[in-house]
């Protein structure tokens, strides 16, 4: 086993990696940027290395300086935890290179399944059905138009190296086409430093459905089951829940299938993800994420598999102490992602200081969160702060004692999405669980004039 960690990552994924860490006796060595001393993180782990300055590149991206404070303080093995350097094929790559344990898939791996399009490729080779689009990169509007005219508008066009709900725009006629491949490719060399785009048919509010993977270094491959994922603002998730309330069993036993069948195609090793939408009885593979998510407590919580002490068994060489068959799904979760957000100012992150903090609990509900009373939320990282997950034996009971949990969630001095995330638990399309992607752009303004009508009280006529 592996003995001591350098988590490169903060906020609530660092504090849940160091969770896992603590009960498999595994030392933690945290990391922080100058103005982040303060965080939760920091005090939680066994030692913390500031690593410079607030900047992205010279702060949790600096690859030289994590390796190196992890080559300081003796650790076999860094955990990247998601965002920052998790898909990062490079940084990866310089642990190989220091004989220290990437707790991920090799760097080939990212490499090729970061590459959206080569990822389509390898998988539609080995017949799991991908979003019918262009077959490589689209190198100008030429071919765009050829390829649209193919597989018929509207189409999606899409960064090759897009993340995070980035580097994708539509478009419904050939008038906008031009534009849309324009907006996409500057996006992505803004945020990806690459311009590749490629071409989707837009498959109308499809239903976002993925499945949590466990390979081992020995060639085992299992699923933990579907996640769904609809509830999504600007392709960024908001809330989650497992198993997904209506996907038949002959659906579900497929994709699964296809999920194992995709990651044993890529030579994956270590949790992944398999991201499919979901069309009717049609489903097409969209990416694969090579990384731990956001959203894995869903899965945690209903096969009582702790995800992120499988990917240090794995990354330690272990076998996978279970198979397919003793994979078990029992009861329903959910997942609220709160986030330091002015829902009246076009959700713009509020980075202040929380005064007052009392977090849910009592039976059924798990909270990740580094917050505490007192501290300041940094205005440099991403406005998610905290996590609210609920467990029910049903579905409707993992609904209620989420209205319950974040009704008793208060966070005072910064604004939060908090009256959004209610909003939903109570909206008639969502309780009947039929709802897919397109679940905020018809609902969310909606959402808020409601709630302003009724005084901010929530009832079932949303
Ligand atoms: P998921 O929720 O499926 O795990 P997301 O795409 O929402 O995946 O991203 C997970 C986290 O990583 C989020 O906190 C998001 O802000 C961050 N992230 C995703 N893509 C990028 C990116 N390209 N650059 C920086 N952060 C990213
Ligand atoms: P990212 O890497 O940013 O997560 P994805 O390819 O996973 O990008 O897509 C994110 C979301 O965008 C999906 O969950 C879905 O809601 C929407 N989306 C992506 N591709 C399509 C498509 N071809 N048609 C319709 N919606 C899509
Ligand atoms: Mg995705």
């Amino acid at each position: 086993m592996l003995k001591r960690i350098l988590i490169a990552n903060r906020g609530e994924i660092a504090v849940r990696i160091i969770r896992a860490c603590r009960e498999l006796s595994v030392e933690t060595i945290a990391v922080y940027t100058e103005s982040d001393r303060e965080e939760l993180h920091t005090m939680l782990a066994d030692r913390a290395v500031c690593i410079g300055r607030d900047r992205p590149e010279s702060g949790y991206l600096n690859m030289e300086n994590i390796i190196e404070a992890a080559k300081l303080t003796g650790c076999d093995a860094i955990h990247p935890g998601f965002g920052f350097l998790s898909e990062n094929p490079r940084f990866a790559e310089m642990c190989e290179e220091n004989d220290i344990v990437f707790i991920g898939p090799n760097s080939s791996v990212i490499s090729l399944l970061g590459d959206k399009i080569r990822a389509r490729q390898i998988v539609s080779q080995a017949g799991v059905s991908i979003v019918p689009g262009s077959d490589g990169p689209l190198p100008g509007i030429e071919e765009a138009k050829q390829c649209a005219r193919k597989i018929g508008y509207p189409v999606m066009i899409k960064a090759s190296a897009g993340g995070g709900g980035r580097g994708m725009r539509r478009a419904e006629s050939e008038e906008e086409l031009e534009n849309a491949m324009m907006e996409a490719k500057t996006e992505a060399e803004v945020s990806f430093g690459d311009g590749t785009i490629y071409m989707e048919k837009l498959i109308t509010d499809p239903k976002h459905i993925e499945f949590q993977i466990l390979a081992d270094s020995f060639g085992n491959i299992i699923h933990l089951g579907d996640r769904n994922c609809c509830v999504q603002r600007r392709n960024q998730k908001m809330l989650e829940e497992a198993p997904d309330f209506r996907l038949s069993d002959e659906m579900r036993t497929k994709m699964g299938r296809d999920a194992v069948l995709a990651a044993k195609t890529a030579g994956y090793e270590n949790a992944g993800t398999v991201e499919f939408i979901v069309d009717g009885s049609d489903y097409y593979f969209i990416e694969m994420n090579t990384r731990l998510q956001v959203e894995h407590p869903v899965t945690e919580m209903i096969t009582g598999t702790d995800i992120v002490k499988q990917q240090i068994r794995i990354a330690s060489g272990l076998r996978l102490n279970m198979a397919q068959q003793d994979i078990v799904i029992r009861g329903h979760s959910i997942e609220c992602r709160v986030c330091a957000e002015d829902i009246y100012n076009d959700y713009a992150p509020d980075p202040s200081e929380i005064n007052f903090l009392h977090l849910p609990s009592g039976l059924g509900v798990r909270v990740e969160s580094a917050l505490y009373s007192g501290m300041r939320i940094s205005p440099f990282y991403d406005s998610m702060i905290l996590k609210v997950i609920t467990y029910g034996d049903t579905r409707l009971e993992a609904v209620r004692r989420m209205r319950r949990a974040l009704g008793e969630t208060i966070i005072r001095g910064c604004k939060t999405n908090l009256p959004v995330l209610q909003l939903i638990l109570y909206n008639r399309e969502f309780l009947r669980g039929d709802y897919n992607t397109g679940f905020m752009e018809k609902h969310g303004d909606h959402l808020l004039e409601l709630y302003d009508a009724a005084g901010g009280r929530l009832n079932e006529s949303v």
